[in-house]
């Protein structure tokens, strides 16, 4: 149990309402903002306006899947209120507080180290991000349903990146019966792809490979699907982008190409928001119980 744990969570979309549920559930002291627009109350949680004083002894600070903007502003779908968080707001939590978010700019990554105070950014973690390949592989495969004439079973897919997100896409194409390439760097990825009978392949020779390619995959997060690649590939392929903004793929060649290429952030969030913010809450609630019982509280 959080019994007697200061947690103050700040804006933030539908999966923060599942984090509040589950902290209240833990009987934890629960201060939001950034929900005055919500239409239900939220049981437990105390709806506060975003001031200065809320930071007094609070023992995490939970903050939305993007921590903030560059500028320090807190995005919050359920308020049209600004949310800036600046460096007289944190200097008011206790040197204890844990910040938490799913990924951080600079700014505040900047911010928590003139303050001395931990970040944790979820999405970094390996668990998390497992769990959140599930959420984005079936996103982009919705994605690719929607785009596509054609079934994904009998398809000839690629899939760029071997790592959390691109291993169960991959697994989740063939799965359906699609004919999947994987695109690797390492020769244990290269051997692990073979194995679970995919189609490996070394990234260098990507150009040679893409030539019967339906669906294209990316989830490496650097400039991988070039105007020299998509010139090799049949104008009827669909490219999907899953790596973080700005993607891996030349959008302008694409489109001049006439090859449909979209980015896909986010999609937990969006195809299954109930899930994602189930696979926060579980990780921030066993962080903040491990947290209370390093400090002698936990009960
Ligand atoms: P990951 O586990 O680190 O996997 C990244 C993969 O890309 C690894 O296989 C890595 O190879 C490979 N890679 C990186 N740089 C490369 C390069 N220069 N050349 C060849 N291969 C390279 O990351 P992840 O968790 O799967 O996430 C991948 C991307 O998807 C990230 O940008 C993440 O932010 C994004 N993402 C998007 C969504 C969404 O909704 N669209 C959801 C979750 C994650 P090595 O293993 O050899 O390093």
């Amino acid at each position: 149990m959080l019994t007697g744990v200061q947690v103050l969570l700040l804006g933030g979309d539908a999966r923060q309402l599942e984090v509040i549920r589950r902290l209240t559930e833990l009987d934890a002291v629960v201060t939001i903002s950034g929900f005055d627009g919500l239409h239900s109350p939220l049981d437990g949680a105390v709806q506060a306006d975003f001031e200065e004083q809320l930071f007094d002894g609070v023992d995490a600070l939970l903050l939305p899947a993007v921590g903030t903007d560059e500028h320090g502003y807190v995005h919050a779908v359920f308020s049209n209120r600004k949310m800036q968080l600046t460096d007289s707001h944190l200097a008011r939590l206790p040197k204890h507080c844990k910040v938490f978010t799913g990924m951080a700019k600079p700014y505040l990554h900047q911010l928590c180290k003139q303050n001395g105070l931990d970040l944790i950014e979820l999405f970094e973690r390996d668990d998390v991000a497992i769990y959140n390949s599930i959420p984005t592989a079936e996103g982009a495969l919705m994605m690719a349903i929607q785009n596509t004439d054609i079934t994904i079973h009998g398809s000839d897919s690629m899939v760029l990146g071997f790592g959390r997100t691109g291993f169960t896409m991959a697994r989740s194409l063939h799965g359906l019966g699609s004919k999947v390439k994987v695109g690797v760097r390492r020769s244990e990825h290269f051997a692990r792809a073979a194995e679970m009978g995919f189609e490996p392949f070394y990234i260098s020779s990507l150009q040679q490979n893409v030539s019967n390619i339906d669906l294209l995959f990316n989830t490496i997060p650097t400039m991988i699907v070039t105007a020299q690649i998509i010139a090799n590939l049949p104008s009827r392929a669909v490219i999907i982008d899953l790596a973080s903004k700005p993607g891996g793929t030349d959008f302008r060649f694409a489109e001049k190409r006439g090859v449909k290429a979209l980015l896909a952030p986010g999609l937990p969030g969006i195809v299954a928001p109930k899930t994602a913010g189930r696979i926060m809450a579980d990780c921030l609630s066993q962080l903040i119980l491990e947290e209370t019982i390093k400090r002698g509280n936990g009960i």
